[in-house]
Protein backbone atom coordinates (compact mmCIF):
# COMPACT_ATOMS: atom_id res chain seq x y z
CA UNK A 1 0.00 0.00 0.00
CA UNK A 2 1.02 3.54 -0.93
CA UNK A 3 2.35 5.06 2.57
CA UNK A 4 0.77 8.57 3.50
CA UNK A 5 -2.15 7.93 1.21
CA UNK A 6 -4.56 8.82 3.95
CA UNK A 7 -2.98 12.37 4.69
CA UNK A 8 -2.80 13.70 0.81
CA UNK A 9 -6.27 12.31 0.37
CA UNK A 10 -7.27 14.63 3.73
CA UNK A 11 -4.75 17.21 2.11
CA UNK A 12 -6.93 17.56 -1.05
CA UNK A 13 -10.40 17.38 0.54
CA UNK A 14 -12.92 19.26 -1.09
CA UNK A 15 -11.19 17.85 -4.58
CA UNK A 16 -13.36 15.98 -7.05
CA UNK A 17 -11.50 12.49 -5.79
CA UNK A 18 -12.57 8.67 -6.79
CA UNK A 19 -11.74 5.97 -4.38
CA UNK A 20 -14.15 3.04 -5.07
CA UNK A 21 -11.67 -0.29 -5.77
CA UNK A 22 -13.31 -0.74 -9.07
CA UNK A 23 -13.98 2.42 -10.82
CA UNK A 24 -10.01 3.36 -10.00
CA UNK A 25 -9.33 0.22 -11.46
CA UNK A 26 -11.55 0.88 -14.55
CA UNK A 27 -9.58 4.02 -14.76
CA UNK A 28 -5.81 2.68 -14.16
CA UNK A 29 -6.14 0.98 -17.86
CA UNK A 30 -5.72 1.88 -21.62
CA UNK A 31 -6.31 -0.52 -24.78
CA UNK A 32 -2.68 -1.48 -24.05
CA UNK A 33 -4.46 -5.43 -24.88
CA UNK A 34 -3.73 -4.72 -28.34
CA UNK A 35 -0.52 -6.35 -27.17
CA UNK A 36 0.18 -9.83 -26.41
CA UNK A 37 3.32 -8.46 -25.11
CA UNK A 38 1.49 -5.52 -22.99
CA UNK A 39 -0.75 -7.69 -21.52
CA UNK A 40 0.44 -9.75 -18.79
CA UNK A 41 3.20 -7.30 -17.76
CA UNK A 42 -0.04 -4.42 -16.88
CA UNK A 43 -3.13 -6.11 -16.62
CA UNK A 44 -2.90 -5.73 -12.18
CA UNK A 45 -2.00 -2.48 -12.34
CA UNK A 46 -3.65 -0.43 -10.43
CA UNK A 47 -3.74 3.16 -8.88
CA UNK A 48 -4.67 4.24 -5.16
CA UNK A 49 -6.72 7.10 -5.94
CA UNK A 50 -8.33 8.91 -9.13
CA UNK A 51 -8.23 12.82 -9.05
CA UNK A 52 -10.22 14.70 -11.14
CA UNK A 53 -8.83 18.28 -11.11
CA UNK A 54 -11.20 21.43 -12.55
CA UNK A 55 -8.62 24.05 -12.94
CA UNK A 56 -4.62 24.73 -13.01
CA UNK A 57 -5.02 25.55 -9.54
CA UNK A 58 -6.07 22.54 -8.47
CA UNK A 59 -3.75 20.70 -10.81
CA UNK A 60 -0.79 22.52 -8.25
CA UNK A 61 -3.05 21.54 -5.06
CA UNK A 62 -2.64 18.05 -6.14
CA UNK A 63 0.97 18.17 -6.97
CA UNK A 64 2.00 20.03 -4.34
CA UNK A 65 1.10 17.15 -2.07
CA UNK A 66 1.86 14.24 -4.09
CA UNK A 67 5.76 16.17 -4.08
CA UNK A 68 5.37 16.53 -0.01
CA UNK A 69 4.03 12.68 0.34
CA UNK A 70 6.34 11.36 -2.11
CA UNK A 71 3.30 9.69 -4.46
CA UNK A 72 4.09 8.73 -7.93
CA UNK A 73 0.97 10.92 -10.03
CA UNK A 74 0.51 9.43 -13.19
CA UNK A 75 -2.07 11.95 -15.91
CA UNK A 76 -4.98 10.34 -17.43
CA UNK A 77 -6.88 11.49 -21.07
CA UNK A 78 -9.32 9.56 -22.18
CA UNK A 79 -6.86 6.14 -21.82
CA UNK A 80 -7.27 5.00 -25.22
CA UNK A 81 -3.58 4.48 -25.70
CA UNK A 82 -2.17 1.55 -26.75
CA UNK A 83 1.27 1.11 -24.53
CA UNK A 84 0.16 1.33 -21.36
CA UNK A 85 0.96 5.50 -21.39
CA UNK A 86 -1.46 6.02 -18.39
CA UNK A 87 -1.25 2.61 -16.65
CA UNK A 88 0.37 3.83 -13.17
CA UNK A 89 3.44 1.16 -12.65
CA UNK A 90 3.88 2.27 -9.07
CA UNK A 91 0.32 3.23 -7.76
CA UNK A 92 -0.80 6.44 -6.39
CA UNK A 93 -2.55 9.38 -8.19
CA UNK A 94 -3.85 9.11 -11.38
CA UNK A 95 -5.14 12.75 -12.11
CA UNK A 96 -7.85 12.35 -14.83
CA UNK A 97 -7.91 15.97 -16.78
CA UNK A 98 -11.14 15.37 -18.37
CA UNK A 99 -13.00 18.09 -16.74
CA UNK A 100 -10.23 20.49 -18.13
CA UNK A 101 -11.96 20.83 -21.28
CA UNK A 102 -12.62 24.30 -22.12
CA UNK A 103 -11.43 25.58 -25.79
CA UNK A 104 -10.14 29.04 -24.27
CA UNK A 105 -9.77 31.30 -27.67
CA UNK A 106 -9.44 30.55 -30.97
CA UNK A 107 -8.88 32.18 -34.35
CA UNK A 108 -8.32 31.33 -37.73
CA UNK A 109 -5.62 29.24 -37.95
CA UNK A 110 -5.02 28.74 -33.79
CA UNK A 111 -6.41 27.60 -30.64
CA UNK A 112 -6.08 27.53 -27.00
CA UNK A 113 -7.48 24.50 -25.57
CA UNK A 114 -7.18 22.82 -22.18
CA UNK A 115 -6.10 19.27 -22.26
CA UNK A 116 -8.89 17.65 -21.68
CA UNK A 117 -11.16 19.15 -24.63
CA UNK A 118 -11.95 16.02 -26.45
CA UNK A 119 -10.47 16.21 -30.01
CA UNK A 120 -13.82 15.91 -32.09
CA UNK A 121 -15.32 18.43 -29.49
CA UNK A 122 -12.19 20.97 -30.23
CA UNK A 123 -13.59 20.67 -34.23
CA UNK A 124 -17.11 21.40 -33.31
CA UNK A 125 -16.45 24.70 -32.04
CA UNK A 126 -13.76 25.77 -34.34
CA UNK A 127 -15.60 24.62 -37.24
CA UNK A 128 -18.07 27.70 -36.76
CA UNK A 129 -15.21 30.27 -37.62
CA UNK A 130 -14.15 27.07 -40.60
CA UNK A 131 -11.06 25.81 -39.36
CA UNK A 132 -10.35 22.02 -37.35
CA UNK A 133 -7.24 20.50 -36.20
CA UNK A 134 -4.61 19.72 -38.38
CA UNK A 135 -4.16 15.47 -37.50
CA UNK A 136 -6.26 13.14 -35.12
CA UNK A 137 -5.94 9.83 -34.16
CA UNK A 138 -8.87 7.53 -35.49
CA UNK A 139 -10.12 7.57 -31.58
CA UNK A 140 -10.99 11.49 -32.32
CA UNK A 141 -14.31 10.98 -30.84
CA UNK A 142 -13.23 10.45 -27.70
CA UNK A 143 -9.37 10.88 -26.93
CA UNK A 144 -8.11 14.23 -25.27
CA UNK A 145 -5.76 16.57 -27.21
CA UNK A 146 -3.47 16.50 -23.74
CA UNK A 147 -3.58 12.60 -24.04
CA UNK A 148 -2.78 12.98 -27.84
CA UNK A 149 0.40 15.01 -27.29
CA UNK A 150 1.15 13.17 -24.41
CA UNK A 151 1.45 10.00 -25.96
CA UNK A 152 -0.21 9.84 -29.61
CA UNK A 153 1.74 10.47 -32.66
CA UNK A 154 -0.41 11.50 -35.83
CA UNK A 155 -3.40 10.33 -37.73
CA UNK A 156 -6.23 11.66 -40.09
CA UNK A 157 -4.81 14.53 -41.27
CA UNK A 158 -1.07 13.45 -41.47
CA UNK A 159 -0.89 12.69 -45.07
CA UNK A 160 -1.17 16.44 -45.78
CA UNK A 161 0.27 17.68 -42.46
CA UNK A 162 2.75 15.37 -41.35
CA UNK A 163 3.04 14.63 -37.44
CA UNK A 164 2.73 16.07 -34.41
CA UNK A 165 6.30 15.93 -33.79
CA UNK A 166 7.20 18.23 -37.11
CA UNK A 167 7.79 21.68 -36.62
CA UNK A 168 4.67 24.10 -36.23
CA UNK A 169 2.07 21.28 -35.43
CA UNK A 170 2.50 22.25 -31.50
CA UNK A 171 2.96 25.87 -30.97
CA UNK A 172 3.15 25.87 -27.22
CA UNK A 173 2.32 24.27 -24.02
CA UNK A 174 1.66 25.07 -19.88
CA UNK A 175 3.11 22.56 -17.95
CA UNK A 176 2.85 21.88 -14.02
CA UNK A 177 5.70 21.19 -12.33
CA UNK A 178 7.01 18.30 -9.36
CA UNK A 179 9.36 20.22 -7.91
CA UNK A 180 9.81 21.22 -4.33
CA UNK A 181 7.28 23.84 -4.98
CA UNK A 182 5.40 23.23 -8.34
CA UNK A 183 5.02 25.97 -10.61
CA UNK A 184 3.54 26.75 -13.84
CA UNK A 185 5.44 27.79 -16.72
CA UNK A 186 5.17 27.75 -20.41
CA UNK A 187 6.96 26.74 -22.92
CA UNK A 188 7.12 27.69 -26.83
CA UNK A 189 9.37 26.42 -29.66
CA UNK A 190 11.16 23.55 -30.19
CA UNK A 191 11.06 23.48 -26.11
CA UNK A 192 7.41 21.74 -26.56
CA UNK A 193 9.41 18.60 -27.26
CA UNK A 194 10.36 18.21 -23.73
CA UNK A 195 6.73 17.26 -22.83
CA UNK A 196 5.10 16.34 -26.02
CA UNK A 197 5.40 12.50 -26.26
CA UNK A 198 6.74 12.10 -23.27
CA UNK A 199 4.01 10.16 -21.60
CA UNK A 200 3.47 12.86 -18.75
CA UNK A 201 6.77 11.75 -17.35
CA UNK A 202 8.06 15.57 -17.69
CA UNK A 203 4.89 17.52 -16.47
CA UNK A 204 1.44 17.98 -16.61
CA UNK A 205 0.31 19.50 -19.51
CA UNK A 206 -2.94 22.75 -18.74
CA UNK A 207 -3.48 24.39 -21.68
CA UNK A 208 -1.97 24.46 -25.19
CA UNK A 209 -1.88 26.52 -28.19
CA UNK A 210 -2.52 24.54 -31.56
CA UNK A 211 -2.26 25.26 -35.00
CA UNK A 212 -5.51 24.68 -37.27
CA UNK A 213 -6.20 23.87 -40.58
CA UNK A 214 -9.25 25.00 -42.85
CA UNK A 215 -12.22 22.70 -42.88
CA UNK A 216 -12.51 21.71 -46.32
CA UNK A 217 -15.90 19.47 -47.08
CA UNK A 218 -14.80 16.16 -46.63
CA UNK A 219 -16.03 13.61 -48.46
CA UNK A 220 -16.06 10.05 -47.82
CA UNK A 221 -14.94 7.29 -50.32
CA UNK A 222 -13.80 4.01 -50.86
CA UNK A 223 -12.61 2.50 -54.26
CA UNK A 224 -11.89 -0.87 -54.92
CA UNK A 225 -8.47 -2.81 -56.26
CA UNK A 226 -8.56 -5.80 -58.08
CA UNK A 227 -4.82 -6.22 -57.13
CA UNK A 228 -2.99 -5.14 -53.57
CA UNK A 229 -0.16 -3.27 -55.51
CA UNK A 230 -2.51 -1.17 -57.85
CA UNK A 231 -4.06 -0.11 -54.69
CA UNK A 232 -0.60 1.06 -53.25
CA UNK A 233 0.03 2.79 -56.00
CA UNK A 234 -2.90 4.70 -55.92
CA UNK A 235 -2.32 5.16 -52.22
CA UNK A 236 1.10 6.56 -53.44
CA UNK A 237 0.04 8.98 -56.44
CA UNK A 238 -2.59 10.40 -54.94
CA UNK A 239 -0.79 11.29 -51.68
CA UNK A 240 1.81 12.84 -53.63
CA UNK A 241 -1.02 15.00 -55.68
CA UNK A 242 -0.21 18.27 -54.78
CA UNK A 243 -3.66 19.64 -56.21
CA UNK A 244 -5.63 17.19 -54.12
CA UNK A 245 -7.17 17.96 -51.03
CA UNK A 246 -7.18 15.19 -48.42
CA UNK A 247 -7.11 13.85 -45.18
CA UNK A 248 -6.79 10.19 -45.04
CA UNK A 249 -5.20 7.91 -47.38
CA UNK A 250 -5.33 4.32 -46.10
CA UNK A 251 -4.96 1.21 -48.13
CA UNK A 252 -6.73 -2.24 -46.34
CA UNK A 253 -6.26 -4.92 -49.01
CA UNK A 254 -7.61 -8.45 -48.81
CA UNK A 255 -8.71 -9.89 -46.45
CA UNK A 256 -8.74 -6.95 -43.99
CA UNK A 257 -12.11 -5.97 -45.36
CA UNK A 258 -14.27 -9.24 -44.36
CA UNK A 259 -13.52 -7.54 -40.42
CA UNK A 260 -15.74 -4.24 -41.18
CA UNK A 261 -18.89 -5.79 -40.47
CA UNK A 262 -20.81 -2.36 -41.02
CA UNK A 263 -19.42 -1.84 -44.75
CA UNK A 264 -19.99 -5.40 -45.64
CA UNK A 265 -22.28 -4.88 -48.54
CA UNK A 266 -20.33 -2.54 -50.31
CA UNK A 267 -16.87 -4.06 -49.85
CA UNK A 268 -16.67 -6.63 -52.91
CA UNK A 269 -15.51 -9.76 -51.81
CA UNK A 270 -11.79 -10.28 -52.35
CA UNK A 271 -10.71 -6.76 -53.10
CA UNK A 272 -8.21 -4.29 -52.07
CA UNK A 273 -9.90 -1.66 -50.43
CA UNK A 274 -8.55 2.39 -50.49
CA UNK A 275 -10.26 4.64 -47.32
CA UNK A 276 -10.35 8.36 -48.31
CA UNK A 277 -11.59 11.29 -47.11
CA UNK A 278 -11.22 14.04 -50.02
CA UNK A 279 -12.52 17.67 -50.03
CA UNK A 280 -15.78 17.41 -52.13
CA UNK A 281 -14.42 20.53 -54.62
CA UNK A 282 -11.32 17.30 -55.62
CA UNK A 283 -14.22 14.07 -57.02
CA UNK A 284 -13.53 15.09 -60.86
CA UNK A 285 -10.21 15.01 -60.17
CA UNK A 286 -9.99 12.10 -58.31
CA UNK A 287 -12.15 10.30 -60.44
CA UNK A 288 -9.27 10.35 -63.10
CA UNK A 289 -7.09 8.34 -60.64
CA UNK A 290 -9.50 6.23 -60.38
CA UNK A 291 -9.50 5.30 -64.03
CA UNK A 292 -5.70 5.56 -64.29
CA UNK A 293 -5.32 2.37 -61.43
CA UNK A 294 -8.93 0.74 -62.69
CA UNK A 295 -9.99 1.34 -59.42
CA UNK A 296 -13.84 1.34 -58.84
CA UNK A 297 -16.18 3.77 -56.62
CA UNK A 298 -18.14 1.50 -53.82
CA UNK A 299 -19.00 3.70 -51.20
CA UNK A 300 -19.02 7.68 -51.41
CA UNK A 301 -21.11 10.06 -48.29
CA UNK A 302 -20.86 13.86 -49.04
CA UNK A 303 -19.71 16.24 -46.14
CA UNK A 304 -23.35 16.86 -45.82
CA UNK A 305 -23.73 13.30 -44.11
CA UNK A 306 -20.57 13.13 -42.59
CA UNK A 307 -22.53 12.87 -38.83
CA UNK A 308 -25.08 9.90 -40.47
CA UNK A 309 -24.12 6.23 -40.30
CA UNK A 310 -20.28 4.61 -40.13
CA UNK A 311 -17.49 7.42 -40.38
CA UNK A 312 -14.89 5.31 -42.25
CA UNK A 313 -12.13 7.43 -40.50
CA UNK A 314 -13.12 4.19 -37.19
CA UNK A 315 -11.30 1.97 -39.80
CA UNK A 316 -8.21 3.49 -40.74
CA UNK A 317 -5.21 3.95 -38.21
CA UNK A 318 -5.63 1.82 -35.59
CA UNK A 319 -9.07 1.03 -35.70
CA UNK A 320 -8.58 -1.05 -38.50
CA UNK A 321 -6.84 -3.30 -35.67
CA UNK A 322 -9.61 -2.86 -32.87
CA UNK A 323 -12.02 -4.29 -35.67
CA UNK A 324 -10.21 -6.75 -36.69
CA UNK A 325 -9.71 -7.97 -33.37
CA UNK A 326 -13.18 -7.52 -32.68
CA UNK A 327 -13.68 -10.93 -34.63
CA UNK A 328 -10.18 -12.50 -34.06
CA UNK A 329 -8.70 -11.46 -30.65
CA UNK A 330 -5.56 -13.37 -31.01
CA UNK A 331 -5.07 -10.48 -34.08
CA UNK A 332 -1.97 -8.15 -32.65
CA UNK A 333 -0.53 -5.05 -34.90
CA UNK A 334 3.01 -3.79 -35.93
CA UNK A 335 3.57 -0.21 -36.74
CA UNK A 336 6.38 1.12 -39.65
CA UNK A 337 7.51 3.48 -41.83
CA UNK A 338 8.43 2.22 -45.38
CA UNK A 339 11.06 4.07 -47.17
CA UNK A 340 10.98 7.02 -49.69
CA UNK A 341 10.33 4.92 -52.77
CA UNK A 342 7.44 5.59 -55.52
CA UNK A 343 7.69 2.05 -56.31
CA UNK A 344 7.07 0.39 -53.25
CA UNK A 345 9.51 -2.07 -54.03
CA UNK A 346 10.13 -2.92 -50.16
CA UNK A 347 6.64 -2.94 -48.92
CA UNK A 348 6.01 -5.17 -52.22
CA UNK A 349 8.33 -7.47 -50.80
CA UNK A 350 7.18 -8.28 -47.32
CA UNK A 351 3.76 -7.93 -48.58
CA UNK A 352 4.32 -11.80 -50.44
CA UNK A 353 7.11 -12.45 -47.86
CA UNK A 354 4.53 -12.65 -45.02
CA UNK A 355 2.04 -13.32 -46.65
CA UNK A 356 -1.42 -13.84 -44.53
CA UNK A 357 0.73 -13.73 -41.25
CA UNK A 358 1.22 -10.21 -41.46
CA UNK A 359 -1.51 -8.28 -43.41
CA UNK A 360 -0.26 -4.87 -44.52
CA UNK A 361 -2.42 -2.07 -43.80
CA UNK A 362 -1.02 1.04 -45.39
CA UNK A 363 -1.67 4.65 -44.34
CA UNK A 364 -0.02 7.41 -46.14
CA UNK A 365 1.57 10.33 -44.22
CA UNK A 366 3.75 13.33 -45.40
CA UNK A 367 7.25 12.71 -43.71
CA UNK A 368 10.13 14.83 -44.60
CA UNK A 369 8.47 16.87 -47.44
CA UNK A 370 7.01 13.60 -49.23
CA UNK A 371 4.34 11.17 -48.87
CA UNK A 372 5.70 7.92 -47.21
CA UNK A 373 3.84 4.74 -46.85
CA UNK A 374 3.39 3.68 -43.11
CA UNK A 375 1.73 0.84 -41.98
CA UNK A 376 -0.14 -0.62 -39.23
CA UNK A 377 0.50 -4.19 -40.08
CA UNK A 378 -2.02 -6.90 -38.68
CA UNK A 379 -0.42 -9.92 -37.31
CA UNK A 380 -1.17 -13.26 -36.80
CA UNK A 381 0.53 -13.69 -33.28
CA UNK A 382 1.85 -17.02 -32.53
CA UNK A 383 4.57 -16.49 -29.75
CA UNK A 384 6.55 -13.25 -28.49
CA UNK A 385 9.62 -15.12 -30.20
CA UNK A 386 8.13 -14.94 -33.92
CA UNK A 387 6.87 -11.50 -33.35
CA UNK A 388 10.67 -9.98 -32.57
CA UNK A 389 11.65 -12.18 -35.82
CA UNK A 390 9.41 -10.20 -37.63
CA UNK A 391 10.31 -7.38 -36.28
CA UNK A 392 14.04 -7.79 -36.86
CA UNK A 393 13.24 -8.69 -40.56
CA UNK A 394 11.38 -5.83 -41.36
CA UNK A 395 14.53 -3.58 -39.71
CA UNK A 396 17.09 -5.29 -41.70
CA UNK A 397 15.62 -4.83 -45.11
CA UNK A 398 15.53 -0.79 -43.72
CA UNK A 399 11.63 -0.47 -42.95
CA UNK A 400 11.73 1.42 -39.66
CA UNK A 401 9.67 -0.04 -36.60
CA UNK A 402 7.74 1.99 -33.80
CA UNK A 403 7.34 -1.01 -31.86
CA UNK A 404 3.83 -0.94 -29.68
CA UNK A 405 4.81 -3.88 -27.51
CA UNK A 406 6.94 -1.74 -25.09
CA UNK A 407 5.49 0.87 -22.53
CA UNK A 408 9.21 2.73 -22.66
CA UNK A 409 9.28 5.64 -24.10
CA UNK A 410 12.58 5.33 -26.21
CA UNK A 411 11.92 1.45 -26.60
CA UNK A 412 8.97 2.49 -28.72
CA UNK A 413 9.77 4.98 -31.91
CA UNK A 414 13.24 6.72 -30.91
CA UNK A 415 15.65 4.21 -29.53
CA UNK A 416 17.83 6.28 -28.37
CA UNK A 417 17.30 8.55 -25.41
CA UNK A 418 16.16 11.82 -25.85
CA UNK A 419 18.73 14.00 -24.11
CA UNK A 420 16.89 17.36 -23.99
CA UNK A 421 13.68 15.56 -22.10
CA UNK A 422 16.07 13.55 -19.39
CA UNK A 423 17.92 16.57 -18.63
CA UNK A 424 14.07 18.35 -18.41
CA UNK A 425 12.70 15.76 -16.16
CA UNK A 426 15.95 16.37 -14.04
CA UNK A 427 14.49 19.94 -13.59
CA UNK A 428 10.85 19.51 -13.14
CA UNK A 429 10.29 16.18 -11.57
CA UNK A 430 13.55 15.67 -9.38
CA UNK A 431 11.84 13.26 -7.30
CA UNK A 432 11.06 11.05 -10.37
CA UNK A 433 7.14 10.99 -9.35
CA UNK A 434 5.62 11.29 -12.54
CA UNK A 435 4.45 8.29 -14.39
CA UNK A 436 7.19 6.23 -12.71
CA UNK A 437 8.77 3.63 -14.95
CA UNK A 438 8.03 4.54 -18.30
CA UNK A 439 11.36 6.79 -19.20
CA UNK A 440 14.53 4.21 -19.62
CA UNK A 441 17.07 7.19 -19.44
CA UNK A 442 15.69 7.80 -16.03
CA UNK A 443 15.82 4.20 -14.79
CA UNK A 444 19.24 4.20 -15.84
CA UNK A 445 20.43 7.10 -14.77
CA UNK A 446 18.80 5.69 -11.07
CA UNK A 447 20.82 2.28 -12.10
CA UNK A 448 17.54 0.23 -11.67
P1 LIG B 1 -4.28 8.79 -22.65
O1 LIG B 1 -4.21 7.39 -23.17
O2 LIG B 1 -5.14 9.05 -21.48
O3 LIG B 1 -2.81 9.31 -22.33
C1 LIG B 1 -1.77 9.17 -23.27
C2 LIG B 1 -0.46 9.62 -22.62
O4 LIG B 1 -0.49 11.03 -22.47
C3 LIG B 1 -0.23 9.06 -21.22
O5 LIG B 1 1.13 8.78 -21.05
C4 LIG B 1 -0.64 10.18 -20.29
O6 LIG B 1 0.07 10.13 -19.07
C5 LIG B 1 -0.27 11.39 -21.11
N1 LIG B 1 -1.12 12.56 -20.82
C6 LIG B 1 -2.48 12.63 -20.91
N2 LIG B 1 -2.88 13.86 -20.57
C7 LIG B 1 -1.77 14.57 -20.25
C8 LIG B 1 -1.55 15.89 -19.77
N3 LIG B 1 -2.55 16.76 -19.59
N4 LIG B 1 -0.26 16.26 -19.50
C9 LIG B 1 0.77 15.41 -19.69
N5 LIG B 1 0.61 14.15 -20.14
C10 LIG B 1 -0.65 13.73 -20.41
N6 LIG B 1 -2.77 7.25 -31.73
C11 LIG B 1 -2.30 7.99 -32.76
O7 LIG B 1 -1.38 8.77 -32.57
N7 LIG B 1 -2.89 7.91 -33.99
C12 LIG B 1 -3.93 7.10 -34.25
O8 LIG B 1 -4.46 7.12 -35.35
C13 LIG B 1 -4.43 6.27 -33.19
N8 LIG B 1 -5.46 5.42 -33.40
C14 LIG B 1 -5.93 4.66 -32.35
C15 LIG B 1 -7.00 3.78 -32.55
C16 LIG B 1 -7.46 2.97 -31.52
C17 LIG B 1 -8.62 2.04 -31.77
C18 LIG B 1 -6.86 3.06 -30.24
C19 LIG B 1 -7.37 2.23 -29.10
C20 LIG B 1 -5.81 3.94 -30.04
C21 LIG B 1 -5.32 4.74 -31.07
N9 LIG B 1 -4.26 5.65 -30.88
C22 LIG B 1 -3.80 6.40 -31.92
C23 LIG B 1 -3.72 5.85 -29.54
C24 LIG B 1 -4.51 6.92 -28.73
O9 LIG B 1 -5.88 6.77 -28.95
C25 LIG B 1 -4.15 8.32 -29.07
O10 LIG B 1 -2.79 8.54 -28.96
C26 LIG B 1 -4.92 9.35 -28.22
O11 LIG B 1 -4.64 10.62 -28.71
C27 LIG B 1 -4.61 9.30 -26.76
O12 LIG B 1 -5.44 10.24 -26.09
P2 LIG B 1 -6.04 9.96 -24.65
O13 LIG B 1 -6.75 11.16 -24.20
O14 LIG B 1 -6.79 8.69 -24.64
O15 LIG B 1 -4.68 9.79 -23.84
Amino acid sequence: PTTNLDALLSDLNGLDLITEPNQVAKLSQDYYHFSPVLTPQLKDKVGDVVIRPANEAEVLRVAQACVNYKIPLTVRGAGTGNYGQCIPLAGGVILDMTRMSAVKWMKPGLACVEPGAKLAAIDKQTRDIGWEIRMAPSTYRTATIGGFVGGGSGGIGSVTYGQLRDRGNLLAVRVVTMEDQPRAIELRGDDVYKVAHAYGTNGIITELEIPLAPAYPWTEIIVSFSDFMSAAQFGQTLSDADGMIKKLVCICPDPIPKYFAALKSYLPEGTHCAFLMISETCLEPLNEFVKDFKGTIVYQKSAQDASRGAAIAEYSWNHTTLHARSVDPTITYLQTLFPDDKNLQLLEHMYHHFGDEVMMHLEFLRYGGTARPASLQLVRYSTEERLNEIIKYHESKGAYIFNPHTYLIEDGGMKMVDTAQLQFKQKVDPYGLLNPGKMRAWLEKDGK
